[in-house]
């Protein structure tokens, strides 16, 4: 039988049933426990903090987001690039997630928590993950 879903669609079907636990983001909680930091994905404060941050880290009042490059238009990336049809609608899609981790990402300031952003894309290769790991401790201090 023939996808039901265009491949857009589909994309985004996928990437909504997968939710919060994707590979990449394993990957940095894997790093980040290697590191021995402490913090949280289900917590009180990963449901209730703007934008619904995927990793907490209390003690460093620090909040990290994995932004797949896609769905939050990480400029410049390979992985990031408009369809080729109904390119408007795209656009204006992308650009309204981007508007929306702005406003998030402000609103975590004003409440006095460091805001990190990692790409899926600084997960996928073992190199770009080394590269991240020997970042981290700098992102937490
Ligand atoms: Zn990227």
């Amino acid at each position: 039988m023939a996808d039901v879903f265009a491949p857009e669609k589909r994309a985004e079907v996928m990437s909504r049933i997968r939710g919060r636990d994707t590979g990449p983001e394993l990957a940095l909680r894997s790093m980040l426990h290697r590191l021995g930091y402490r913090f949280t994905v289900n917590g009180p404060k990963n449901k209730s903090l703007p934008g619904k941050p995927d990793i907490v880290l209390p003690k460093y009042r620090t909040v990290i987001f994995v932004h797949g490059c896609f769905w939050h238009g990480h400029e410049h990336c390979p992985a990031f690039r408009i369809p080729g049809s109904r390119t408007e609608w795209w656009t204006a899609k992308i650009s309204g997630n981007r508007a929306r981790d702005v406003r998030n990402e402000k609103a975590l300031l004003v409440m006095g928590w460091h805001v990190v952003t990692i790409w899926e894309c600084a997960l996928k290769t073992a190199s770009a993950r080394e590269w991240l790991t020997r970042r981290i401790p700098g992102f937490l201090s």
